[in-house]
């Protein structure tokens, strides 16, 4: 089994139009991950006889780290839509009505955290809390409603280009998917193509789409890797994350200005000691 049968290639999508009808192929355990109507394109799809967590076994870079139901999945789907989560497709597909009914929704949960915390929601000052911190939340994880076809449109260019290309200091903001607090940072992306390059902006909205979604730094370093392995298949990809997270910061586990550095390694940048070094040296970091 060969990783090309496995994996699905980028270029033979429509890159560009959004096709939300298409087959539908989210990898996940028992439909754990699926909407309702995920789990019924998928049943109907023609692709998948080997169950998906076997074949991501066989496949994922990260084979030989503990498993994980995430770094374990090929971050794309036939769909563009990598790792979403229970729900992110009714939310891409909710109407206005809909989208008005989850804020309400999310206010009046809000309304509740405030009474338990012993504040007066009827107050001035909290007012309208609720509905600007559900409005805050969907913006926080805007990250579900964005895939990667969209996110990457026509910008994958044909290149006789071999040598590094590194994008650093990219800027974002996540969500710690333990706390609910903000983590960010900046992301280093390094990749040495093979034939094709991704337009330079576009590794920014890629960091931008995995960071507005509930996180943890390890997992948004893979995925961002894992991505760019499938959509340019590279010679290799060095992604290196460096970190503030708010739970720990504020609760003094980690003392403001120091950094959680997480990084992710692929191909050549991890079976080429010198190749990393290149990259990092370039980042000017000793990591
Ligand atoms: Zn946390």
């Amino acid at each position: 089994m060969s990783q090309n049968d496995l994996s699905h290639d980028i270029s033979k999508l429509d890159l560009t139009t959004s096709n939300q009808d298409s087959p539908h192929l989210i990898p996940t355990e028992q439909g754990a991950g699926f909407t309702k109507t995920a789990q019924i394109q998928l049943t109907q799809s023609n692709h998948e006889s080997v169950p998906y967590h076997h074949k991501s076994i066989l496949n994922s870079p990260l084979h030989t780290r503990p498993a994980s139901p995430y770094t374990l999945k090929p971050p794309i789907d036939n769909d563009g839509l990598s790792w979403p989560s229970l729900g992110a497709r009714d939310r891409i597909e909710s109407n206005e009505e809909q989208n008005l009914q989850r804020e309400k929704r999310l206010a009046s949960a809000v309304k509740v955290i405030l009474e338990e915390l012993g504040e007066d929601p009827e107050r001035e000052g909290l007012l309208e809390t609720p509905e600007r911190y559900a409005r805050a939340m969907l913006y926080f994880t805007k990250g579900y409603e964005d895939n990667i076809r969209d996110v990457i449109k026509r910008a994958v260019f044909e290149e006789d280009h071999d040598e590094m290309v590194i994008v650093r200091d990219i800027e974002f903001h996540s969500l710690c998917e333990h706390h609910l607090v903000p983590f960010f940072g900046k992301v280093h992306i390094g990749y040495i193509p093979n034939k094709k390059v991704l337009g330079l902006s576009k590794l920014a909205r890629l960091a931008e789409m995995y960071a507005r979604r509930l996180q943890v730094q390890e997992r948004l370093t893979k995925q961002i890797a894992m991505a760019l392995k499938e959509i340019l298949k590279p010679q290799g990809v060095a992604v290196v994350i460096e970190g503030t997270h708010m739970c720990m910061v504020s609760r003094g586990i980690q003392k403001s200005g120091s950094s959680t550095v997480t990084s992710c390694m692929l191909g050549c940048f991890r079976e080429a000691q010198k190749t990393r070094e290149e990259f990092l040296g370039l980042l000017g970091k000793r990591l």
